[in-house]
């Protein structure tokens, strides 16, 4: 990992801005380049810990421009690539599509043919000195659609994405695969299940549920509450991305998730039950929980088999959600108190 430049897409994000100051604390020379457009998922703020850091430097703009990702790659004579940026909100992808396809597939497709073009010298030949450069694609679990009430995705499940988002991730993850496979790129792609933690978007389920359960306002539920995520607290995804990004095999797919399966409505209540004790008010933040329309399409379940990052890589997550959503919870009373 000495004296790497890495190229992080999309990095006041969610994951990104947990990311990079994980990434800088434990590489003391490694120099991180991040690239985001600040969409409105995109917040500087997030990332004030390491806003001066000497190996730290921000670039706002868009990973569909081709001229820009050229020029940063004649400037910095990347590494890596991490790829976090995308249009992340499947209610969004419902709405809006348009974004998503653009970011997602087209913005995936330009970082890797400009990657392509400066450390291939043609098919399965690397510039000499490029061996060991290396994109890895950060994509989701949604990519494998949904399951029953059985059952978990393995590596190799068949893709079957249900949304426009999860169908605009599903390509991005085809066209990195295809950059092996024809190019022989070294890639990486980790697919997780769903995060929680500090600096996730408003729009997002559990900060929804803090922010309206202390402000007094109806926590709303799509359909029954019983839709199932399988949650990893953002750290846990983190240190899953380090070590497939040093480790992993090229060309090979890794699953992140932290075997805690949690239902919508468990998540509302155990968050009321935990602001009960911390933040009591006349009534128990639970009278507020209230169901709405449900999301059309919405997968009923997503579950990860970790098996493989865990006996291969060595991965283990070190939270469960009982205990990462305490810290969600204290970091979003702490952003929220004003
Ligand atoms: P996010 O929406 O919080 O952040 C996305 C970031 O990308 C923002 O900072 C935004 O400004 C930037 N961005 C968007 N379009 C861009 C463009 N065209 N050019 C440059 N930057 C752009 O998303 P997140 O939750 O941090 O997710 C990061 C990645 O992880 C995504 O690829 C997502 O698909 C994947 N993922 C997320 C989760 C989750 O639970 N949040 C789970 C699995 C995988």
């Amino acid at each position: 990992m000495n004296n790497k430049t890495i190229l992080i897409t999309g990095g006041a994000g969610f994951i990104g801005s947990n990311f990079i100051p994980y990434f800088l604390k434990n590489y003391n020379t490694v120099k991180v380049i991040n690239l985001d457009k600040l969409t409105y998922a995109g917040e500087l703020s997030n990332l004030k810990e390491i806003s001066t850091h000497e190996n730290y430097v921000f670039v706002e703009g868009d990973i569909c421009d081709r001229n820009l990702i050229e020029q940063l790659f004649e400037t910095h004579d990347f590494d890596a690539i991490i790829h976090f940026a995308a249009e992340s909100h499947v209610d969004n992808s419902i709405e809006k599509p348009d974004e998503f396809i653009k970011t997602n597939i087209f913005g995936t497709f330009n970082l890797l043919d400009v990657a392509k073009n400066h450390w291939m010298e043609s098919s399965n030949k690397f510039k000499p000195g490029c061996e060991s450069k290396r994109f890895h694609h950060i994509s989701t679990d949604e990519v494998y659609g949904t399951l029953g009430e059985t059952g978990l995705f393995t590596e190799e499940t068949s893709y079957a994405p249900n949304s426009p988002y999860s169908a605009s991730k599903a390509s991005s993850d085809f066209i990195v695969r295809s950059y092996f496979h024809t190019y022989g790129m070294n890639v990486v792609t980790t697919n997780c299940s769903n995060n929680y933690g500090p600096k996730q978007h408003n729009e997002k389920l559990i900060p929804t549920i803090i922010r309206k359960a202390i402000n007094g306002e109806q926590i709303p539920i799509y359909g029954d509450g019983k839709n199932i995520r399988d949650w990893l607290y953002v750290l846990d995804h983190c240190k899953g991305i380090d070590l497939v990004f040093q480790n992993g095999i090229s060309g090979e797919t890794y699953n992140i998730g932290g075997r805690n399966e949690r239902d919508n409505l468990y998540i509302a209540n155990k968050i009321c039950e935990l602001l009960d004790e911390i933040k009591p008010g006349q009534q128990s933040y639970k009278k507020q929980i209230t169901f709405v329309k449900d999301r059309p399409g919405h997968d009923f379940r997503y579950a990860i088999d970790a098996s493989k990052i865990e006996s291969e890589l060595g991965w283990k997550a070190d939270e469960n959600f009982e205990t990462g959503i305490k810290k969600t919870i204290n970091w979003y009373l702490d952003k929220y108190k004003n």
